[in-house]
């Protein structure tokens, strides 16, 4: 194996290229990436980084990588057979084991047209509109209240700037914490002075040339500056239809991590059979997870890997407090608040079928870890029926939370 393609220029393709090097490859290394950046950090751009300007979000170790950087055009098409990743007019990259690390992109809402100020957030340009954006003290509205819009909401309440926070479901987090820990999240916003409109849909922008005002279904009219569309993301994997590789929503990979022979994905695009969930395939998007399933694509290609289950966990930071999870978490599970305090701290615990899947804490940080160690050891038995490339022709598995299986969003 000489020539590796990475596509996908973010987190786990770093981390995969560098477990490469690590490993002894030293064979070339193509780091295909749509985004004319090397690899950054993704957290700090709903948080820090909205803040202050001065924050660095790019990962280390990208020099050291002697790595091909085919940076600013995306990969278009996957010929697995002629083993190359197609770029529009460009040349071709040839490989011997490629690793699909493309991540998700941002839904955006429809209908909302060319107008000014409504935005997503996923990326660091998108990152450098918005703070740009904020310079002007906007008055804002944020469609969604999942990780992204309850997180950039508290971050504009740091900047005082005024935010309505839009949600069609019954509290924040509903869907990935479940109702008891969304109220714990509700009460958060309007505490620290979100209009928080549950139960509400964005129905429409209006405006000349720039938005003007946000429409709610039930027919209010908020006036606004800036719209941030936060309503979750899609997995990147447009590229690769027709490819002859499973894409289910996600990139199917084995308990390896491979795709098909000599074909990895990891991070938020891959979608894996989890232990814990008795074999459900899942899709994670958290930092953590993109870091592990990069490294473990590395050894899989390297065929040094052992079957990879690993645990997602992950972090979200709201006025002050620091969400933690480990686990599987989410309204499709059995959740019992266990602690509330009236300080904002609390733990949750998440089960199903009588066994615990997942927790979630703002402050019980050493009950969390208990619960991780628990976690890990459940994770590491070995029930998971084989699913290799080979055996995963059959239609996809249907689970608790709806026919896509569980998507650990952040
Ligand atoms: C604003 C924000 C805040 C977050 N905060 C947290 C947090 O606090 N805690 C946490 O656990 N997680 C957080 N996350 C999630 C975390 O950042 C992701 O899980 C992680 O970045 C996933 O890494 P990845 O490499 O799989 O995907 P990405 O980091 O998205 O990298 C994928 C790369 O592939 C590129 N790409 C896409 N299509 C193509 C193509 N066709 N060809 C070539 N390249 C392509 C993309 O441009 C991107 O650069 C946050 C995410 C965002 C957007």
């Amino acid at each position: 194996m000489r020539r590796v393609a990475i596509a996908g220029a973010g987190l786990a393709g770093l981390t995969a290229a560098q477990e490469l090097r690590r490993l002894g490859h030293d064979g070339e290394i193509s780091m295909i990436g749509a985004e004319r950046h090397r690899p950054y950090r993704r957290p700090p751009l709903s948080k820090e980084y909205l803040l202050d300007d001065t924050t660095d979000v790019a990962l280390a170790g990208t020099d050291e990588l002697s790595a091909t950087w085919l940076l600013g055009h995306p990969a278009t098409g996957l010929d697995l057979a002629g083993r190359r990743v197609r770029r529009g007019a460009l040349p071709p990259v040839p490989f011997d084991a490629l690793v699909i690390a493309t991540g998700v992109r941002a839904r955006t809402l429809p209908g909302a047209g060319e107008l000014r100020g409504v935005v997503t957030l996923r990326g660091l340009d998108d990152a450098l509109a918005l703070r740009a954006a904020l310079a002007g003290r906007p008055r804002v509205v944020v469609a969604g209240a999942g990780f992204l819009g309850s997180e950039v909401a508290a971050t504009l309440r740091a900047l005082d700037l005024p935010v309505t926070l839009v949600e069609p479901d019954s509290v924040p987090l509903r869907r990935p914490l479940g109702e008891q820990v969304g109220a714990i999240v509700a009460g958060l916003h309007r505490a620290h002075g979100v209009d928080l409109r549950l139960g509400r849909r964005v129905a429409g922008v209006t405006g000349a040339g720039r938005v003007e005002r946000v429409h709610l279904d039930d027919g209010t009219a908020l006036p606004a500056d800036l719209l941030v569309v936060a309503l979750g993301a899609e997995p990147e994997t447009e590229w690769l239809r027709g490819c002859g590789l499973r894409l289910d929503h996600g990139v199917v990979v084995d308990h390896l991590g491979l795709a098909a022979p000599r074909v990895a994905a990891a991070g938020d695009v891959a979608r894996r059979p989890s232990a814990l969930l008795g074999g459900e395939l899942v899709r994670v998007e958290h930092h953590g997870n993109a870091l592990e399933q990069g490294a473990q694509a590395a050894r899989a290609l390297l065929g040094v890997a052992a079957p990879f289950d690993p645990v997602p966990s992950f972090w979200c930071h709201l006025y002050g407090h620091r969400l933690q999870s480990v686990g599987f978490t989410g309204a499709g599970y059995d959740l019992r608040l266990v602690t509330r305090e009236p300080d904002g701290r609390f733990f949750a615990e998440y089960h199903r079928d009588g066994r615990l899947v997942g927790a979630v804490t703002a402050g019980f940080v050493r009950r969390l870890t208990a619960c991780r160690r628990l976690l890990d050891e459940e994770s590491r038995q070995p029930p998971m029926p084989p699913s290799g490339p080979s055996s995963m022709t059959g239609p996809p598995g249907t689970t608790s939370q709806g026919a896509t299986g569980p998507v650990a969003t952040r």
